[in-house]
C-alpha cells in the first residue's frame, strides 16, 4: 500500500487567490458566461491550486486534498452519495443552493464553530439514495491528467446525517451502501487514498455523543469491511473527540487525523495523551498541529513538543492542519499594508504549508524556520505596540463577574417613555438602508483616492439626508441614519479601533460565492476617537424624531474577526466593550437618545460542547453589558439579533438587559414567541418582514404577524420592525414594505 504522505493539509481555500471562483459563479448565475466556460474556469482553478500546492512542497502522492466543491462541501458530498438528488445537473445543484422559480433553497447554517455556512440536506425516512460516483471520478481524472495524485474528499456518512434535517438515522445503512459504491468506483479508478471528514465526533449536536459513537462503529465497520476500496484517511477537525475517541481508535482505518491545534488543546489539554492511548500503532496517525482557522505564526517548538508527546516513531505519524485552510486567506504575499512588525507573526494558508514542512523536518532539518518562529513568538510577546498598559489596567479595574446597568429596566423604562414619547407599537428599522451603486462607488473612489475626504463626506451626508427624509415621510418613529458609511458592520469599527489589523486581500469564503475579509485582533483594543458620532449627530440634526445611534457589539466584532491566541477571548471582549462604552457616552453627549448595539453573532460563538457554554454566555453577556453600563437611564438601549435559532440562548438574549430587543422571526412565523413571556420582560420587536427575500409583504400579512405577536407580548412592550438591516435590498422593495409596516401598525392599533 502507498504510505500516507508525511506532510499534508486538510483542505485549501477554494475561492481562488483573486476570488476567481466567486467571479465565475456570479457570472454564470447572471448569464454572462455559459456552462462550458464556467466549468472550464473552475477546472483551471482547481488544477492551478494543485500545481501551486506542489510548488509549495506538497510533492508526495496523495498529499494534496481535492476538497473542491463548487458551492459547498456538504452539498457536494450529499449529491455525490445521492443523499440529495440532483447531482447530475449543474443548474439543479445551484437551484438547491440558491433556489429558483420552482424551489426554495436548502437552509443554510453554520459549519461547526466557524464562519463558514453549509447547506443543510433535507432528508426523510425511506427515501431513495442513489450515488453519483461520476462527480468525484471527474475530479480524480482531471487531476491525473495534470499529473497529480490527489486525495478525493467527502464528508463522512455519520456527519452527513448528523448535520441533515432531520437527523434521520434509519437512512444510515443505505447511505453506507452509497459510500461503498463510491469507494469501489474510486478504487477501480486507481485511487489509493480517500479523505473522509467526520467532525460530528467533536461537537454536541442534536444526536448525543454516545449515539454518534455507535453510528460511527456501525457505519465504518461496514465500510471498512468492503474489499474494493481505497485506503481510508478519516479526519476529525474542529475540536477533540470525546466518547467517540476509543471507537475511532478501534475502527481500523488506515490513517486517522486528530485536531491538536492550540485552540483545541486549550479546551482539552489532555487530548494528546488520550489520543496516544486510544489509537493503536497499526493506524497511521496524522497530527493536525497547525491551526487551520487562525492566522498566527505557529510556535514550532511548542508544536514539536505536542508532536513528540504522541509517542510515535517518525514513520507512524504525519503532520497536517487542524482543519481545512478554507477558513484563512490565501497568502500574506497579497498584503502590502500589514505593519512590518506584525507581518512575521502571521501565517495564512501558504505560509502554514512551510510550517508543516518544518515540523516534519524537525529543528535539525529546518533551523531557519525554527529560528523565525522563535523570533515571532518573542517579538510578539514583548511588543509595546500591541500591549497597551492603559487598556489592561482599565479592564483590570472593572468590577468582576456580571455587571449590571442601574437602575433596572422597569425604572429606566418609565424615564424613557417620558423622554421619547413614542406611539403605541413604535416602528423602527434595524439600521442599514439600501447600499446604492452610487454609495458603493463613492466608497471605492474614496479608497482609491480619486474622491477627497471632503467630497466623500458630502456624498455620505447627502445620502443620510435622503434616508432621514424618506423615513419622516413614510412615518417611522425611531429613525436611523442608514449606515451608508459602512462597508461592513465589523470591518468599519475594526478600521477605527486600535489593536486591529485589516487586510486588503484576506478574503475567506463565508458561503457559496460570498466572502468576507475578517479583521485581525492583534493586541489590546482601544478607541482613539469617536467612530460613529459625526454621522449620527448629523442625522439627528435633521429630525425632531429620535435617531438611533448604531454600534456593532463586542461579541459580534470578535466573532467575525481572527482572534488573539495569547489571551482568552473574554479579555478582548471586555476591551472592546469598554471602547464601545466610550462611544455610547459620546453619542449621548451629541444628543442621541436611542442607541442600538447589534449582536447578530451571539449564537455563533456558542461553544460546540455543552459544558463550555455557560462560561461563554457569561463573558459574552458581560461584554455586552459593559457597553451600556454607564448609559443614562433615559438612553434607550436597543440590541438586534438574527441568523439563527435562538431557542437555545433566549435566556442569554434576555440577559443582555437591553431596553428593546429586535430579533429575526418572520420566516419562522414568530415561533420564538411561544415562551417569550417567561424570559423577556423588556420591550421586543420580533421581525415582521423577511428582508432575506425580495418579496414585499402586504399590510394584511404584517398585521397578522403583529396580532400573533400580541398574543404573547403585551401591547406596551411590542415594537414593529423588519427582520434585519436593509442594505441588501433595493429601494423599490424597501419603500412599499415600509409603507405597509406603517399601514399594518395603524390598522392593528385601531383595533385595540
Ligand atoms: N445594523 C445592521 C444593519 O442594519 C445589522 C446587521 C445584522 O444584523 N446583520 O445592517
Ligand atoms: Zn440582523
Amino acid at each position: 500500500m502507498t504510505t500516507f504522505p508525511k506532510a499534508t493539509i486538510e483542505g485549501y481555500p477554494r475561492i481562488g487567490a483573486n476570488r476567481e471562483l466567486k467571479r465565475a459563479l456570479e457570472s454564470y448565475w447572471a448569464g454572462r458566461i455559459d456552462a462550458e466556460t464556467f466549468r472550464s474556469t473552475a477546472r483551471a482553478l482547481r488544477v492551478n491550486n494543485y500545481n501551486h500546492l506542489r510548488d509549495l512542497g506538497l510533492t508526495e502522492d496523495y498529499a494534496i486534498p481535492a476538497d473542491v466543491a463548487l458551492y459547498d462541501q456538504v452539498l457536494d458530498t450529499a449529491l455525490t452519495v445521492g443523499l440529495v438528488p440532483g447531482g447530475v445537473d449543474l443548474d439543479e445543484e445551484f437551484a438547491l443552493a440558491r433556489g429558483n422559480d420552482t424551489r426554495v433553497p436548502l437552509e443554510m447554517t453554520k459549519w461547526f464553530d466557524t464562519n463558514y455556512h453549509y447547506l443543510v440536506p433535507e432528508i426523510e425516512a425511506g427515501q431513495e439514495i442513489k450515488a453519483v460516483p461520476e462527480r468525484i471520478l471527474r475530479i480524480v481524472e482531471e487531476a491525473a491528467e495534470a499529473g497529480h495524485k490527489v486525495r478525493p474528499f467527502l464528508v463522512g456518512p455519520v456527519t452527513l446525517i448528523a448535520l441533515s434535517k432531520p437527523a434521520e438515522w434509519s437512512l444510515l445503512p443505505s447511505l453506507v451502501e452509497a459510500y461503498a459504491e463510491v469507494f469501489a468506483a474510486l478504487k477501480e479508478a486507481g485511487v489509493e487514498w480517500v479523505q473522509i471528514a467526520e467532525p460530528a465526533v467533536v461537537a454536541d449536536l442534536s444526536t448525543p455523543d454516545a449515539e454518534i459513537a455507535q453510528h460511527l462503529r456501525s457505519a465504518w465497520s461496514a465500510l471498512l469491511g468492503r474489499e474494493t476500496r481505497p485506503n481510508v484517511y478519516l479526519t476529525t477537525p474542529y475540536g477533540s473527540a470525546r466518547e467517540a475517541l476509543p471507537v475511532l481508535g478501534e475502527l481500523g482505518v488506515e490513517a486517522l487525523h486528530v485536531d491538536l491545534s492550540p485552540w483545541t488543546l486549550e479546551a482539552d489539554a489532555g487530548y494528546p495523551e488520550r489520543v496516544r492511548a486510544a489509537v493503536p500503532d497499526s493506524t497511521h496517525l496524522v497530527a493536525g498541529l497547525i491551526d487551520g482557522r487562525n492566522v498566527w505564526t505557529a510556535n514550532l517548538r511548542e508544536r514539536t513538543d505536542v508532536l513528540n508527546s504522541l509517542g510515535r516513531g517518525a514513520d507512524a505519524v504525519s503532520v497536517s492542519t487542524s482543519t481545512s485552510l478554507q477558513h484563512v486567506p490565501h497568502t500574506l504575499k497579497a498584503e502590502r499594508n500589514i505593519p512590518v512588525e506584525v507581518a512575521p507573526w502571521l501565517a495564512f494558508a501558504d505560509e502554514k504549508l512551510a510550517e508543516i514542512q518544518a515540523l516534519v523536518a524537525g529543528e535539525e532539518g529546518a533551523k531557519e524556520a525554527f529560528a523565525q518562529s522563535d523570533r515571532a513568538v518573542r517579538t510578539r510577546a514583548e511588543s509595546t505596540t500591541i500591549h497597551n498598559k492603559a487598556v489592561v489596567d482599565r479592564v483590570a479595574a472593572l468590577p468582576e463577574g456580571a455587571v449590571k446597568r442601574e437602575p433596572a429596566f422597569k425604572e429606566r423604562n418609565k424615564v424613557q417613555r417620558e423622554e421619547l414619547g413614542l406611539p403605541t407599537l413604535p416602528i423602527t428599522t434595524i439600521g442599514s438602508f439600501p447600499q446604492t451603486t452610487e454609495i458603493r462607488k463613492a466608497r471605492a473612489d474614496h479608497r482609491e483616492g480619486t474622491l477627497s475626504d471632503a467630497e466623500y463626506n458630502e456624498a455620505l451626508k447627502a445620502e443620510i439626508k435622503q434616508v432621514i427624509e424618506l423615513q419622516e415621510e413614510i412615518g417611522l418613529d425611531v429613525l436611523v441614519h442608514g449606515e451608508a458609511e459602512r462597508n461592513d458592520m465589523v470591518q468599519y469599527f475594526a478600521e477605527l479601533l486600535d489593536g486591529f489589523v485589516v487586510t486588503e486581500n484576506g478574503w475567506v469564503q463565508s458561503y457559496g460565492s460570498r466572502c468576507t475579509r475578517p479583521p485581525i485582533v492583534v493586541g489590546d483594543v482601544s478607541r482613539p476617537e469617536a467612530m460613529s458620532v459625526e454621522w449620527s449627530a448629523y442625522a439627528q440634526s435633521l429630525s425632531d424624531k429620535p435617531v438611533k445611534g448604531m454600534l456593532t457589539g463586542p461579541v459580534t466584532i470578535l466573532a467575525w474577526s481572527f482572534k488573539r491566541d495569547d489571551v482568552p477571548l473574554s479579555v478582548s471582549a471586555d476591551q472592546i466593550g469598554v471602547a464601545l462604552a466610550d462611544e455610547v457616552a459620546d453619542l449621548e453627549k451629541a444628543g442621541i437618545k436611542v442607541i442600538q448595539i447589534d449582536e447578530p453573532a451571539l449564537r455563533e460563538l456558542l461553544p460546540l460542547r455543552q459544558d463550555d457554554r455557560a462560561a461563554y454566555l457569561e463573558w459574552a453577556q458581560r461584554a455586552f453589558r459593559l457597553v451600556s453600563l454607564e448609559a443614562q437611564p433615559s438612553t434607550q438601549i436597543h440590541t438586534h439579533l438574527c441568523y439563527s435559532e435562538f431557542g437555545q440562548i433566549i435566556d442569554a438574549v434576555a440577559g443582555l438587559d437591553a431596553d428593546v430587543t429586535s430579533i429575526e422571526a418572520a420566516r419562522s412565523k414568530m415561533e420564538l414567541l411561544e415562551d417569550i413571556d417567561e424570559t423577556f420582560h423588556s420591550e421586543i420587536g420580533p421581525g415582521v418582514w423577511d428582508i432575506h427575500s425580495p418579496r414585499v409583504p402586504s399590510a394584511e400579512e404584517i398585521a397578522g404577524l403583529l396580532r400573533a405577536a400580541l398574543n404573547h407580548v403585551p401591547t406596551e412592550r411590542l415594537w414593529v420592525n423588519p427582520d434585519c438591516g436593509l442594505k441588501t435590498r433595493g429601494y423599490k422593495e424597501v419603500e412599499p414594505s415600509l409603507r405597509n409596516l406603517v399601514a399594518a401598525r395603524d390598522e392593528v392599533v385601531e383595533g385595540l
